[in-house]
């Protein structure tokens, strides 16, 4: 639309010199406004043609931070989103299939993917309602962070996600385990609540899987 709308400068750049041809005497202070006005609309075009190029770099930038199987944000954008994410009292919740490879193995790789989608599906209608984000770190293993949440309502996150239902009715029976950690004030970085909900996930693995653990 911006390339069309700058079609008229040649059109308008002719009558102008048409016009200063035929009245040499003409008072040219008289021309001032009206060109100010052209020029301003010329500015405005050229900032309509740069809008397309600017939509194409964001969504190029975004696709760069998501997960192309799930759409969960990956590694990295954990990394430039964890400033805005971490504040005392954000709960860091660490999610992994149980038995994943054993899913794969019995049913599928594809199937195996359906899972992961299923899993993603959830955590975001879930997190959606709560304000929060889900990464995928790799493999079955996702990180939800729930930055205005206390440990209790991130607690029925988990619950509500683990009861989720199968909608398809098409997937095989999966469980996931759940590790919590609470961001405190003495944390020296995120790092370390990651690594607290981490070890709690492997807490739930080694208590048997198929729960949560904080
Ligand atoms: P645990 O209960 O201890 O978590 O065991 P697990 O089998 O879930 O864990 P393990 O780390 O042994 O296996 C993870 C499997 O996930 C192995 C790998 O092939 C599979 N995997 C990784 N990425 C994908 C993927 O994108 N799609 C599918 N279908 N499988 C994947
Ligand atoms: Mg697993």
């Amino acid at each position: 639309m911006g390339l069309a709308l700058l079609g008229y400068l040649p059109g308008y750049a002719i009558a102008v010199s048409l016009s200063l041809g035929f009245h040499p005497g003409q008072n040219y202070l008289a021309l001032i406004p009206m060109l100010s006005d052209q020029l301003l609309l010329g500015i405005l075009n050229l900032g309509l043609l740069s809008i397309p190029a600017e939509r194409d770099r964001s969504r190029l930038e975004e696709a760069a931070l998501r997960d192309p199987l799930t759409g969960a944000w990956n590694r990295t954008a954990l990394v430039a989103q964890t400033p805005s994410l971490t504040r005392a009292g954000a709960v860091v919740v660490a999610i992994d299939i149980d038995h994943f490879k054993a899913i794969n193995d019995r049913y599928g790789h594809a199937t195996g993917d359906d899972v992961l989608l299923a899993l993603t599906r959830r955590s975001f209608v879930l997190l959606e309602q709560q304000g929060g984000k889900l990464f995928r770190m790799g493999g079955d293993e996702f990180i939800a962070v729930l930055p205005q949440n206390t440990l209790s309502e991130a607690r029925a996150f988990a619950i509500r996600l683990r009861q989720w239902p199968d909608e398809t009715g098409q997937l095989p029976p999966w469980t996931i385990s759940v590790g919590l950690s609470q961001i405190e004030p003495r944390d020296r970085d995120f790092k370390t609540a990651l690594k607290r909900a981490d070890q709690s996930l492997y807490d739930a693995k080694e208590l048997g899987r198929d729960r949560i653990a904080a």
